[in-house]
């Protein structure tokens, strides 16, 4: 009857707390770069079984009460890793964009000039901790207070641990580039970089970043002190 009814629906509602945010492109946009059947295996597979497990993971637990990224602060062990890598993923996803690569333009170029010195400096250290990342993880332009900094985190780690907002990222695990480029994680970088990295995506980033640094130093003087 309608109680057996919804008591499926919630269940199934429960069952679904985390979801797998739709890819804004289809699975063959990124090519020749990426190809499809990496994305099909990468988003289809690998993200969403991220989800399926966490859901698992947190049915009838207090953490089904959450966000993600409060689970993320929270949890450790199976859940975070999960956790994690779901929100790692979906940053990924938008951190790259068919039309994407080359440099910034506008108010993140001119960070990158005064904090790198250059965009090709920008560039060379990326892939550079990219390429001498030991294993699975993940590359990083992150804001790190006012400033920006590349950085690279093992397995599913992430900024959001260390206080640091999250600008780009490229997944460093093996399964993301694979079939398109075997062994060659320097390769894949450079694609990434030249061909795929999602720049207005960063701009906004930033953007959001700097606002609330400069509501966090205005609120508390001594933070922006501790910075210098
Ligand atoms: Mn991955």
């Amino acid at each position: 009857g309608s109680v057996h009814l919804a008591r499926e629906l919630l269940f199934s509602l429960a069952m679904e707390h985390v979801t797998l945010k739709p890819l804004l492109y289809d699975e063959h946009a990124l090519e020749p770069h990426i190809g499809r059947e990496t994305v099909a295996l990468h988003y289809g597979k690998h993200h969403a079984g991220y989800v399926q497990k966490l859901n698992e993971l947190i049915a009838g637990k207090p953490e089904e009460t959450v966000g993600l990224e409060q689970m993320i602060r929270r949890s450790e062990g199976a859940i975070f890793d999960n956790a994690a890598q779901i929100w790692n993923h979906d940053f990924y996803w938008q951190s790259m964009h068919p039309d994407g690569g080359g440099a910034p333009e506008g108010e993140l170029k001119e960070a990158i000039i005064g904090i790198f010195g250059g965009f090709e400096r920008l560039r060379r250290d990326f892939l550079d901790a990219g390429t001498a990342h030991f294993g699975s993880g993940w590359l990083w332009l992150v804001s790190h207070r006012d400033s920006l900094r590349i950085t690279a985190t093992p397995d599913a780690d992430l900024p959001l641990r260390y206080g640091d907002t999250a600008i780009l990222c490229v997944d460093l695990w093996e399964h993301a580039y694979y079939l398109d480029y075997q062994n060659d994680r320097a390769r894949y970088l450079e694609a990434f970089v030249d061909h795929l990295a999602n720049w207005e995506f960063a701009r906004a980033n930033w953007k959001v970043a700097q606002a609330q640094w400069s509501n966090a130093a205005t609120s508390t003087p001594l933070l922006r002190q501790a910075s210098r």
